[in-house]
């Protein structure tokens, strides 16, 4: 976990430290290809390198996600579930 985050628990702002410390970020960062997998007791590197699913590889991804997989590590993932639908429409 980043030195600057440490204590705090919000993944929000883990997000935008790491986004202030690494603006302009020069590829995509996306919840389930990249930080939804860094999170979590049993979270590995490993999906870092995998690019099998990625459109468009650009030449900064792998060394983003493991720079960002480092920010998160060690931060928890919450999930809140919903059962019913709303239905505002
Ligand atoms: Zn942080």
């Amino acid at each position: 976990m980043c030195p600057v985050c440490r204590g705090r628990r919000q993944t929000a702002k883990h997000l935008l430290q790491f986004y202030k410390e690494h603006a302009p970020l020069t590829c995509e960062i996306d919840a389930y290809g990249d930080f939804l997998q860094a999170l979590g007791p049993e979270a590995t590197a490993e999906y870092c390198g995998d690019v099998k699913n990625v459109i468009s590889v650009e030449a900064g991804l792998t060394k983003t996600r493991l720079a960002l997989y480092e920010h998160l590590k060690g931060c928890k993932l919450n999930v809140v579930l919903c059962d019913q639908v709303c239905e505002t429409w």
